[in-house]
C-alpha cells in the first residue's frame, strides 16, 4: 500500500511564512471572514495553517471570545481586562448542568466539568489533571484560580450539611492559599506584574460522592535568588512591598521599617500594584490557621532580610583580615541581628569568615572571605531563610487542607507551571524551567501525538502524520544518561573543584557533540551553550551555573540560624544531634544539587500526570505589554508554535479524530444495514440482503462476523463516496475518511456527520412507518366504532318511531270512532232538520270557502260556536280525507291534519263582508311535516335513518290529493 502522507509539510521559517502567505491566505479566507469568529475549534479552519489559525483567534478575540478548542486542548487568550459574566456563578451552573458541556461554547468551565464528569464515570484512569501552560503573564494563575472556584462551587455537598461545612472550609482554605502563595511566591517581572516564581500542582481531592474533602499543594523550584537579586525593572516578591507599605505605625517600629526607608532588595517600590495588598494576605493567612503573633514573627524575619540586604562590605586591605562592613551598614547588621534574634558578632563572623575542615584529624581552619564571598554568603543566608519560610508556609497550607487518604478516593490536579523562558542572559533557573516545559511538552506529545500514531500502527493502519517535533533528543541532551548537561553539572559539583568556566564549556561541547540539539553562540564572548528547545533556541551562560547548581549553604550559616532565639527560625532550622556533627562531615556529605532535586520532584510530578487523564489549557498572551484588546500576531504565533498548538491542529485535522470500537459501531449503525433502501443496494460481492442478514445473526459473535457486518455497513455507507478499506490490502483509494482497523473504526469528523445524518434519516423513516401503522390502526378502530354507533342509533330510532306511531295510531282510531259517532248524529240531526223545514242549505263548492248565513242555524244552537270553529276543520279533513289511501298513509295524513289543528296560526279565519261570524277557513301553505325524536343521548339521534319514509305531505297536499280524487 502506498504510504499515506497527510497534513501540510513543515513550511519555511515562521516569519517568512507569515509574510509570504499572508496575502494568499487572507484572500482564500475573505469569503469566510465574517464567520471566522464562529469557529469553535481551530482544527476546523481551512486550510489549517498558522496564518489561518491566527486569523481565527484574532477574529474571536476582537468579538470578546477568548476560548477556542484546538483538538484536545483549549486555547485561552488573555483579555487583560475583567470580562463581565465570563466566570459568573450562573455560567458555572450552566456548564455544570448542561447535558453535553462540550457542545456549549469553549470555556475553561467546559474542561473543568469534563474532568468532574470523568471522575464521576469512574472509567480508568479516574484521576484527572489539567495542565495549564503558557508564558509568563499568559493567564495560567488566573485560569487555575477560576478552575478552583468552579470545583469549589460544583463539588459542594447540597444534601449533607456537615459535608457542606467541610467543603466550604476546604474551599475557603484552597482559595485563601492563593493570595498567600502569590504574595510569597509571585513577583513583578518585565512580562507580568504578578508572575509566579514557582511551579504549583494542586490536587483537589474528592470523596465517593464527588464532594471536595481535602486538597494538597506541591510546589517546584521557587526562584529564591530573587530575594537577593532582582533584574533591572523587576521587583522582589510581593510580600516585601506589602509589609513596607501596609504595616501599621507600631509594626513599623517593631520591624524597624521607618516610612521612606530604602532597601537594596526592594527596587521599584515607588510603583504600587494591586498585588500590594497586605490586608488580604494577612486575612488569608489567618484563615489558614496562621495566628497574628506567628504572622508578626514572619514579617519580622522578612524585615530582617531587608536589613540584611543593606549590609555592604568594603574590600579588606589585608587578605588575612576579614572585610569590614561599610560604615553606614553597621546599623543594618545590628537591626538584622535583632530581627533574626542572632548575636551581632556571630552574624558578622559567619558572613565574613569561612571555616574549613581538613586533614585526617579534621582540623578546623578559619579563613577570611573576600568582599564578593561575603556578599555571596549574605545572599545565601537570605535565600536559605526565605526558601525555608516558603516551604513552611506550603506545609501549613497543606496541613490546613489535608485529609487522610482514606477519606478521599479520587483527585483532580491543576498544574500551574511557569512557561518557557528565554532572556538575553539565561542561567540555571531558565535551564530548569525550560527543562520542565520540555518534559510537559513530551507528556503532551506522548499523550496526543504519539498515542495517535501508535494506535494507528496497532490497528494496522499505515498512516503517517506530519513529522511532529519529538523532543526526546532535547530531553536526552538535558537529563539523559550517561552523559547530559545535568550529569556534567552534577559531576562538577561532586568533584568539588574550583570550576573553570571555559573548561566546563569545552567539556559540554565535546561530550554532547553528537546531539543535534546543542550548539554554541560563537559571537558571544562569554562561555555559553545553546539548546534547541521545541519552542526555540535558548543561549545559556556557563558562568555561575555550577555554583548555582551546588547551591552551597555554608554550615556556619546553618549553625547561626540554629542558634537563633527566634521560635520560627528554630522551627525552620532545628538543632539535631546530627547537625552538631555536621561541621565534621561537611566535606564527605553527598551533594544534593539543585538540578537533581528539581529532576526528582519533576519526575514525581510526571508520574502523577502519567497516571491521570490529562487535559491541556494553553494560555496565550496576545501582547507583551499586557494591554487589553491588543492582538499582536507575531507574538501570538511564537506562542502557538511553542506550545505545539499548530502541530496539534494539523494532526487533528489530518488524522482520524474519531475512533469507535466495532461493537459500538454496529450497535449504533446497524439500523442503516437493516434499512430497506440500503438493503436493496447490491453488494459488490453479490451478497443478497437476506444472506447478509443471516450472516449478521450467525456470525456476529466472532471477529469474522464483525468484520463482515462492518464491511457490509461501510460498503453501503460509502456508496458514491470515498472508498473505505476493510483491510489495508483492499485499499484502492487514497481519499479516505474512514478506516477499519483491527478492533476499531477510524473516521474523520465529516464521516461521522454523514453517518449520523444517514442514521437520523433511517430512524426518521422508521418513525414515520410506525406512525403510519399506528394511525391506520387508530383510524380503523374509529370507523368501527362509528359504524357500531350508527347501527345502534338506527335501531333505537326505529324503535322510538314505531312506538310513537303506535301511540298516534291508537289516538287516531279513538278520534275516528268518535267522529263517526258525531257524524252519524249530525246526519241524523240534518235529516231531522230537512224534515222540519223546506228550506235547503246549499253549499256550492265543498272545501275551499264556506259562507255562513247570518241567521243562526240549529247546529249553532246545539253546538257552541267555538266548538264548531275548532272542530270544523277536523270534520272537513275527515270528510275530505283521501279515500283511495288506506292504512298507514291515511293514518299519517290524518295525524298531520290533527297536528295542524293544534297550531293557532295553522289556518286563518276570515269573517264575511258583514263582519259577523266565520265566513271562510283557508289552509295556509305549510312545509312538509317531519317526525323529530326528542333529545337522545346518542350523537346521531337527530339524523333520520329513513328521511323519505318519514316525510308526510302537508295540509295543502291533502287538499290537492282530495281535489285530484274528486276530479277522477
Ligand atoms: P501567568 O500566571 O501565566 O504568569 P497570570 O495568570 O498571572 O499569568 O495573568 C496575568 C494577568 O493577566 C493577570 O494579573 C490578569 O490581570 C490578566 N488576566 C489573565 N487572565 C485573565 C482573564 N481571563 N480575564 C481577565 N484578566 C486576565
Ligand atoms: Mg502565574
Amino acid at each position: 500500500m502506498p504510504k499515506q502522507v497527510n497534513g501540510p509539510k513543515r513550511g519555511p521559517p515562521i516569519q517568512n511564512e507569515l509574510n509570504d502567505s499572508v496575502k494568499e491566505e487572507v484572500k482564500a479566507f475573505l469569503s469566510d471572514e465574517d464567520k471566522l469568529h464562529l469557529l469553535d475549534d481551530l482544527t476546523k479552519v481551512n486550510p489549517v495553517t498558522t496564518t489561518t489559525v491566527l486569523k481565527c483567534l484574532q477574529a474571536r478575540y476582537t468579538v470578546d471570545v477568548f476560548y477556542t478548542y484546538a483538538g484536545c486542548s483549549l486555547v485561552a487568550v488573555n483579555p487583560f481586562q475583567p470580562i463581565c459574566c465570563l466566570y459568573s456563578l450562573e455560567l458555572m451552573k450552566e456548564y455544570h448542568t448542561a447535558l453535553r458541556p462540550q457542545e456549549l461554547k469553549p470555556h475553561i468551565f467546559a474542561v473543568a466539568e469534563q474532568t468532574y464528569r470523568n471522575v464521576e464515570s469512574q472509567i480508568e484512569p479516574i484521576n484527572q489533571s489539567i495542565i495549564v501552560s503558557g508564558e509568563s503573564g499568559a493567564g495560567k494563575t488566573w485560569t487555575s484560580r477560576c478552575l478552583m472556584k468552579f470545583y469549589a462551587t460544583v463539588a459542594a455537598s447540597s444534601t449533607s450539611p456537615k459535608g457542606n461545612e467541610t467543603v466550604e472550609r476546604i474551599e475557603k482554605r484552597v482559595l485563601d492559599s492563593n493570595p498567600v502563595m502569590e504574595a510569597f511566591g509571585n513577583a513583578c517581572t518585565l512580562r507580568n506584574n504578578n508572575s509566579s516564581r514557582f511551579g504549583k500542582y494542586i490536587q483537589l481531592q474528592l470523596n465517593r460522592s464527588q464532594h471536595l474533602t481535602s486538597a494538597s499543594i506541591q510546589t517546584f523550584l521557587l526562584e529564591k535568588t530573587r530575594v537577593a537579586y532582582q533584574a533591572p525593572r523587576e521587583r522582589n516578591f510581593h510580600i516585601f512591598y506589602q509589609i513596607t507599605k501596609g504595616a501599621t505605625k507600631d509594626e513599623r517600629m517593631e520591624w524597624n521599617l521607618p516610612e521612606g526607608a530604602s532597601f537594596f532588595w526592594l527596587p521599584n517600590s515607588e510603583r504600587t500594584l494591586e498585588e500590594d495588598c497586605f490586608e488580604v494576605t494577612r486575612e488569608a493567612m489567618f484563615h489558614l490557621g496562621i495566628d497574628r503573633s506567628t504572622q508578626n514573627n514572619i514579617f519580622k524575619i522578612l524585615a530582617g532580610l531587608l536589613h540584611l540586604g543593606n549590609i555592604q562590605f568594603s574590600d579588606s586591605v589585608d587578605e588575612s583580615q576579614p572585610c569590614e562592613p561599610e560604615d553606614n551598614a553597621k546599623g543594618f547588621v545590628k537591626t538584622t541581628a535583632n530581627l533574626l534574634k542572632v548575636s551581632v558578632e556571630e552574624l558578622l563572623e559567619t558572613l565574613r569568615i569561612r571555616t574549613i575542615t581538613a586533614g585526617k584529624q579534621q582540623q578546623v581552619f578559619k579563613k577570611p572571605c573576600s568582599r564578593s564571598e561575603c556578599e555571596t554568603r549574605r545572599d545565601c543566608l537570605a535565600k536559605v531563610i526565605y526558601a525555608k519560610l516558603f516551604d513552611w508556609l506550603v506545609s501549613v497550607i497543606n496541613g490546613s487542607i489535608y485529609a487522610d487518604s482514606l477519606v478521599w478516593t479520587n483527585f483532580i490536579g491543576l498544574l500551574d507551571v511557569y512557561g518557557f523562558e528565554s532572556f538575553p542572559e539565561n542561567n540555571l533557573e531558565q535551564l530548569c524551567i525550560n527543562y520542565a516545559n520540555e518534559k510537559l511538552q513530551q507528556h503532551f506529545v506522548a499523550h496526543y501525538l504519539k498515542a495517535q500514531q501508535e494506535e494507528y500502527a496497532a490497528e494496522g493502519l499505515e498512516w503517517s502524520f506530519i513529522n511532529y517535533q519529538d523532543n526526546q533528543s532535547c530531553l536526552d541532551l538535558i537529563e539523559g544518561s550517561p552523559v547530559s548537561i545535568f550529569s556534567l553539572l552534577n559531576e562538577e559539583c561532586r568533584l568539588n573543584r574550583s570550576s573553570n568556566v571555559s573548561q566546563f564549556q569545552t567539556r559540554i561541547e565535546n561530550s554532547l557533540s553528537n546531539n543535534r540539539c546543542i550548539s554554541r553562540d560563537k559571537f558571544s564572548k562569554k562561555p555559553n551553550f545553546v539548546v534547541s528547545h521545541y519552542a526555540g533556541k535558548v543561549c545559556y551562560q556557563v558562568e555561575g551555573m555550577v555554583e548555582k547548581n551546588r547551591d552551597p549553604v555554608p554550615l556556619e550559616l546553618l549553625q547561626l540560624l540554629k542558634n537563633s532565639q527566634d521560635c520560627l527560625l528554630q522551627k525552620f532550622f532545628p538543632m539535631t544531634e546530627k547537625s552538631q556533627n555536621d561541621t565534621k562531615t561537611q566535606n564527605r556529605a553527598a551533594v544534593v544539587t539543585v538540578v537533581s532535586k528539581f529532576k526528582g520532584s519533576l519526575e514525581r510530578l510526571m508520574q502523577i500526570l502519567h497516571s491521570t487523564t490529562p487535559h491541556y489549557i494553553r494560555c496565550i498572551k496576545p501582547n507583551a505589554d499586557c494591554k487589553a484588546m491588543t492582538f499582536k500576531k507575531e507574538e501570538v504565533l511564537s506562542q502557538l508554535e511553542a506550545c505545539g498548538i499548530v502541530e496539534t491542529i494539523s494532526i487533528s485535522a489530518a488524522g482520524f479524530p474519531i475512533r469507535v470500537s466495532f461493537q459500538s459501531f454496529i450497535e449504533r449503525y446497524k439500523v442503516l444495514r437493516k434499512s430497506r433502501t440500503l438493503n436493496t443496494v447490491p453488494d459488490e460481492n453479490g451478497f443478497s440482503p437476506a444472506k447478509k442478514k443471516r450472516g449478521l445473526t450467525q456470525t456476529a459473535n466472532n471477529d469474522e462476523g464483525l468484520h463482515f457486518v462492518i464491511h457490509d455497513l461501510l460498503q453501503k455507507m460509502t456508496v458514491g463516496q470515498s472508498a473505505v478499506s476493510l483491510k489495508q490490502t483492499e485499499a484502492k483509494s487514497t481519499s479516505s475518511s474512514m478506516y477499519c482497523g483491527k478492533t476499531k473504526i477510524f473516521m474523520t469528523n465529516s464521516m461521522l456527520e454523514q453517518l449520523e445524518a444517514r442514521r437520523a434519516a433511517v430512524l426518521s423513516e422508521k418513525a414515520f412507518c410506525i406512525q403510519c401503522c399506528w394511525r391506520r390502526f387508530k383510524q380503523r378502530k374509529l370507523s368501527k366504532q362509528r359504524w357500531s354507533a350508527t347501527i345502534i342509533q338506527a335501531a333505537v330510532r326505529s324503535w322510538l318511531a314505531k312506538k310513537h306511531f303506535q301511540r298516534m295510531r291508537r289516538a287516531a282510531t279513538v278520534i275516528k270512532h268518535v267522529w263517526r259517532k258525531w257524524k252519524a248524529r249530525m246526519d241524523a240531526l240534518a235529516a231531522k232538520e230537512l224534515d222540519y223545514t223546506e228550506e235547503k242549505l246549499h253549499s256550492s263548492v265543498p272545501g275551499a270557502t264556506i259562507f255562513l248565513d247570518q241567521s243562526p242555524s240549529p247546529l249553532e244552537k246545539t253546538w257552541p260556536l267555538s266548538a264548531i270553529i275548532q272542530f270544523w276543520p277536523l270534520g272537513l279533513v275527515l270528510s275530505t280525507a283521501p279515500v283511495t289511501v288506506v292504512g298507514f298513509r291515511r293514518d299519517s295524513s290524518l295525524l298531520a291534519c290533527l297536528k295542524i289543528l293544534h297550531r293557532n296560526n295553522g289556518y286563518k279565519v276570515e269573517s264575511n263582508l258583514f263582519g259577523c261570524g266565520i265566513t271562510s277557513i283557508r289552509a295556509l301553505p305549510q312545509g312538509s311535516v317531519k317526525f323529530h325524536c326528542k333529545k337522545s343521548p346518542l350523537p346521531h339521534a337527530n339524523i333520520s335513518p329513513h328521511n323519505q319514509a318519514c316525510m308526510i305531505t302537508g295540509f295543502n297536499q291533502i287538499l290537492l290529493d282530495r281535489k285530484k280524487l274528486l276530479t277522477t
